[in-house]
């Protein structure tokens, strides 16, 4: 028989109850005790609702308190010399420090964060030494697994394998690969098996998604040791091996070839996989289908889905296999049922985690049983999946001629970057290293108490119309005494750069309680996009015009970039991403159009994901940039040559995607820098940047007021790689997240600090 299995629930609960707990922890008004009673609830209940939805092999050691990389880490025992201090009293407080940092009796800094691959997930990044002791610390494990095994009779373990786990740390102070570590660490992961063994695991789920990326040689043959090696210790228990978020595609032959009992294949992100899979395939091993989407919210067309796993059944019978999702449900939203801001037509087309489980049930009694067995739910579910298709919010004509209306021209200014310039200062009129800000001003308690009260219907819409005046009026009368010379209205308007235009434009919809953890505490709630996009009306228009009347210095217009609305929402899966960024596109050219005729005459379009979309696969990357690129253009080339385009980057590495971001063409970018200002620096002064850039001269992420000297010294290097004319000065992101008296402090010095290398290079 098939068996229905999961790769992982979401650990935040459906009120997100996790992140309260941990909010309250890390206040101090709650102790570890209660922090840990009430994770241990959120655990069983993710554990009753997984095998109450009919899910075989439950899951443990999915869960986490902030990151299971990090608990990787630990369990193996790799904690950095730093953490290693008695100031750190309990286990806990030193898996905090390792996560977030710490002040407390110990000062110490957090490990470094990154993306968990091309996800919105970030997970902290183990650091080995290059004399790195391991030691096998599972008990906590241990004991979950008890714990599940009281609920359902079969657990299985979710275990981050050793070559990931070596491959997604770093290895301190030495540039050999952290894989030199493996032979070491394979004892403490031969251990571990042992004592799954002992616990009575029948499967344990080897996690090792390295294998959704491209392999060296190193990297591969340490896959094939590390199964070798642990052949014998693991007794009885059978290892899947899992990876997703692409297809094995070279990687597939290896995966079969090592010393494991099934594979998972991703076939919704790698389809294409089976037949290959279905020719690889030992007579000894299992298939695992990933069939529903793990991080996405659609309802899975269960028909096709059984079309596919028929294929399986065919080839190689239902006995070996296993149904489950494409990835962990990690990365879904929890629970549909309690959504009640998304309208029904639209709603009845979702499928949450909660949602999935029962897809997966369906599926594997549909394959066990015949499909009759389960004729109701599929013919519900087929009822769904054909509404949708049909759906005028999903196919709008007039959006789709358009679309198919674009030209090479849409996507190119009227003229090169040195004519628009020109043009450009001649209507602005601004000094030698112009200053400004990236957009968002202080989002104050009271910004925030306003804006709940009226979306609760406390506050009229007048009032708070009134309010946000007000506000906007104050930010502009600071900026001018400040002596800024590009202003903004600062956005009090906005919940969040991507849901402020999905709420408002026509193929988006907004989710009440559709959130997903990001990293630790901090859950995102993307908004959906679900049918063909456009803007039923002007979104800024009236804020910004509000704001320039209120002064003779230009006020920037605030826009997201299309590509970064395209990844920051849930994504409809009916057509490619590529469509769905240009839909949005036209919706952002339409307003910058907008602000145009209103007198604005610089808009800044922010695209702080553009390098986030980039596929894991090298081959991949040319074509992605391609058309992200095209997008943005696209979004920033209907205005006049004197209309000059700002955007806006940060959260990575930019270097290698330099030529992209220079073909974006936009008259200026501003740029994070804060973590490495020099790195930066060197990449555009080697890359030769043709137009303008404002390298952020301070960090914000951080409440610490940089001094004037130490923006000028950033400047002055500066000027050595980009000529003074390009070059512009402003903090290197927006500042929501500060207060007002470490704001305007800062951006004193670095008016301050812009003057003084004016004077220099006068
Ligand atoms: N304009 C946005 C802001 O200032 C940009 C945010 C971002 O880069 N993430 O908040
Ligand atoms: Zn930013």
């Amino acid at each position: 028989m098939a068996i229905a299995t999961n790769l992982g629930f979401p650990r935040i609960g459906a009120k997100r109850e996790l992140k309260w707990l941990l909010e309250k922890y890390w206040k101090g008004s709650i102790g570890a005790e209660d922090l840990r009673t009430g994770a241990e609830q959120v655990r069983q209940t993710n554990w009753k609702t997984q095998v109450e939805a009919g899910i075989e092999q439950l899951p443990v050691g999915d869960f986490s308190l902030y990151d299971h990389v990090l608990d990787w880490a630990l369990r193996v025992g790799a904690v950095p010399a730093a953490y290693q201090t008695s100031q750190l009293v309990s286990e806990l407080d030193r898996y905090f420090a390792m996560a977030r940092g710490t002040q407390k009796g110990a000062d110490l800094p957090a490990l470094e964060m990154t993306k968990w691959f091309n996800t919105n997930y970030h997970y902290i990044v183990p650091e080995w030494s290059a004399d790195q002791v391991f030691e096998l610390n599972a008990d906590a494990l241990l004991a979950e697994i008890a714990a599940a095994q009281a609920i359902a009779p079969d657990v299985r373990p979710v275990v981050l394998g050793p070559v990931s786990l070596l491959l997604l740390g770093k290895l301190k102070g030495s540039s050999a690969s952290p894989l030199v570590l493996l032979d070491k660490l394979l004892l403490v992961y031969q251990q571990l098996l042992t004592k799954l063994n002992e616990a009575g695991v029948k499967w344990v789920q080897w996690d090792e998604p390295i294998l959704a990326l491209d392999l060296n040689e190193e990297a591969q043959a340490a896959l094939k040791h590390s199964l070798e090696t642990l052949s014998p210790a693991r007794g009885q228990v059978k290892l899947v091996l899992t990876s997703y978020f692409e297809s094995l595609r070279e990687n597939l032959p290896l995966a079969f070839s090592l010393d494991v009992d099934a594979v998972h294949l991703d076939l919704v992100y790698g389809p294409e996989q089976l037949s290959a899979a279905l020719q690889h395939v030992r007579p000894e091993q299992s298939l695992s289908l990933g069939l529903v989407d793990g991080r996405n919210v659609w309802k899975t067309d269960l028909a096709k889905a059984l079309e596919t796993a028929q294929e399986a059944v065919a080839a190689i019978g239902k006995e070996r296999l296993l149904i489950g999702g494409s990835c962990s449900l990690l990365h879904s939203p929890v629970d549909l049922a309690g959504e009640t801001e998304i309208d029904a037509e639209v709603k009845s087309w979702l499928a949450f985690a909660r949602q999935k489980l029962d897809e997966i049930a369906i599926l594997t009694r549909a394959i066990n049983e015949g499909p009759e067995s389960v004729a109701k739910q599929l013919q519900e579910n087929a009822a769904a999946i054909e509404a949708r298709r049909t759906s005028r919010r999903t196919h709008n004509p007039e959006v789709r001629n358009r679309h198919q209306s674009i030209t090479p021209e849409s996507l190119c200014r009227q003229s090169d970057y040195q004519t628009r310039k020109s043009q450009q200062q001649q209507h602005l009129n601004l000094p030698l290293l112009p200053t400004t800000t990236i957009g968002s001003f202080p989002q104050t308690t009271e910004v925030r108490q306003a804006r709940a009260a009226f979306r609760k219907g406390d506050l009229p819409a007048d009032d708070y119309q009134q309010f946000l005046q007000t506000e906007t009026q104050k930010c502009i009368a600071r900026q001018e005494s400040l002596g800024i010379d590009v202003l903004v209205h600062g956005e009090f308007e906005r919940n969040d750069m991507v849901e402020y235009f999905g709420e408002q434009l026509e193929g988006f919809v907004v989710s009440k309680n559709g959130w997903v953890q990001s990293y630790g505490s901090r859950c995102v709630k993307p908004p959906i996009i679900f049918g063909d996009v456009y803007r039923p009306q002007a979104m800024t228009v009236e804020m910004t015009k509000y704001a320039q009347s209120l002064t003779s210095k230009p006020v920037k217009g605030m826009l997201t970039g299309p590509v970064t609305i395209l990844f920051w929402s849930f994504i409809r899966d009916d057509q490619p991403r590529r469509d769905t960024c240009e839909q949005i596109a036209l919706a952002i050219r339409d307003e910058a159009s907008d602000l145009e005729a209103a007198g604005i005459g610089v808009i800044q379009i922010d695209e702080p994901a553009l390098r986030e979309g980039l596929p894991l696969r090298d081959a991949d990357q040319a074509a992605y940039l391609r058309w992200a690129v095209d997008a943005f253009r696209l979004a920033s080339s209907g205005v006049a040559n004197q209309t000059q385009i700002h955007t806006h980057m940060c959260y990575c590495e930019f270097n290698e995607i330099l030529p992209s971001i220079a073909a974006l063409d936009a008259d200026v970018i501003s740029i994070e820098t804060s973590r490495s200002q020099m790195e930066l620096l060197d990449g555009f002064g080697s890359f030769q940047y043709p137009n303008e850039i404002g390298p952020g001269v301070y960090d914000i992420h951080s409440p610490r007021v940089p001094a004037t000297s130490e923006m000028v010294g950033l400047l002055k290097k500066a000027v050595d790689v980009i000529p003074p004319q390009r070059l512009w000065v402003n903090p290197d992101c927006g500042l929501k997240t500060r207060g007002w008296v470490e704001v305007e402090a800062a951006l004193q010095a670095m008016v301050e600090a812009a003057r003084e290398v004016r004077t220099l290079l006068a």
